[in-house]
């Protein structure tokens, strides 16, 4: 096992990431994260396919990516674009957070629901009561009255013992100290009127659910780009996999698992898992994971925002080329699923031993 660019934990982390993006490809193979990072990408001054796929060493950050693939910037359906542009989003926002003097609540919405509900009914109703919470004259007013500034708000979906579990985590951002109770009060009776008109529920403990704890709010952002804790130890959702044979018979109490864990569980085997997957990607595609309020990026000191896509095409750091890899013998690298493990060794920054590798994978 390769030891550089960090700890052995997180070089596996990173190799199960490719692992995960395989299993992604597989169950949606017509789907743009099916050739993300495996297809050779389109050089823009000559329109031509690239002729080589270049591995690229990092020196400050002991890193090494690939160059000149395609990547298809799908926060929900790629594990390794979802990687980047949250840690790209989760340190602007925490950089914009830390450097104001405002306050914060964070605000948790969810909807009741039962097994068997569809998952696309269920975030239907959900964002159209997030959309109706945030409109109109009433909106305005408290808005006014509390000093809010601004909200971004993010969709977080997760599967559990209930089947998929649609929520919307909402930053507002004041100028005063916000009362948890009293927005409680005001955005309850609003959210409920929003599902109730979609035929659906909510109580008034877990529908809407305020926090506002600088080090909850904190909590919250530090998560963001961080993969589930069963990342943490791969090896665990096999056993845990063993015990209960599908997802569906899961529980972790509230929760859930995530897309990335039914990932995992389906690289473990668990095909119900895989199509639990399906419904969901399905779903997600296209949705916005996140949405700022006009205005308030410029109030954080924050500029332009980026695209998932434009994050995920970037290389953030510069690098020198320590490699370059033919179309035929890319093929073999992929024959031979070891796109990951060939970066982490090109991490050591010595091409020697990316040649060796290349070697031992039958490159000639
Ligand atoms: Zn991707």
């Amino acid at each position: 096992m390769p030891d550089q660019g960090g700890s052995l934990f997180d070089g596996m982390r990173r190799l199960n990431r490719w692992a995960l993006q395989s299993a992604a490809r597989e169950l949606m193979p017509d789907q743009r994260v099916a050739w993300c990072l495996r297809r050779l990408g389109f050089d823009p001054e000559t329109r031509r396919q690239f002729p080589e796929v270049w591995v690229m060493f990092a020196e400050q950050m002991k890193r090494a990516h690939y160059k000149h693939l395609f990547v298809c910037g799908s926060v929900w359906m790629c594990p390794l674009c979802a990687a980047k542009i949250s840690e790209r989003r989760r340190v602007e926002l925490s950089e914009g957070l830390e450097n104001s003097d405002f306050y914060f609540a964070l605000v948790s919405l969810t909807l009741q629901h039962w097994q068997g509900d569809k998952l696309a009914g269920s975030l239907d109703a959900l964002l159209h009561a997030r959309h109706r919470l945030k409109s109109g004259e009433a909106w305005q007013n408290f808005i006014r009255e509390f000093g809010i500034v601004g909200t971004i708000s993010a969709l977080e979906p997760t599967f559990g013992v209930n089947g998929w579990h649609p929520h919307s985590h909402n930053l507002l951002v004041s100028r005063s100290p916000l009362d948890a109770a009293a927005v409680h009060a005001f955005i309850f009776p609003r959210w409920l009127a929003g599902l109730l008109e979609c035929d659906r529920s909510a109580t008034s403990e877990r529908g809407v659910h305020v926090r506002t704890a600088r080090s909850d709010v904190a909590d919250y952002v530090a998560k963001w780009g961080h993969e589930p804790r069963n990342f943490k130890c791969p090896s665990k959702w096999t056993v845990e996999h063993e015990l209960t044979k599908s997802v569906s018979k899961m529980s972790r109490g509230d929760q859930g698992f995530t897309p990335l864990d039914l990932l995992q569980a389906f690289n473990a085997g668990d095909d119900h898992a895989g199509e639990v997957w399906q419904d969901y990607a399905g779903t997600f595609k296209g949705r916005h994971q996140l949405q700022w309020s006009r205005g308030l990026r410029e109030l954080l000191g924050l500029g332009r925002i980026e695209s998932d896509m434009e994050i995920a095409a970037r290389a953030d750091e510069p690098a020198v080329l320590l490699a370059a890899v033919t179309r035929a013998e890319w093929n073999v690298i992929l024959g031979n699923d070891a796109r990951g493990e060939l970066l982490e060794i090109a991490s050591s920054g010595d091409p020697e031993r990316v040649l060796e590798f290349l070697h031992e994978l039958g490159v000639e």
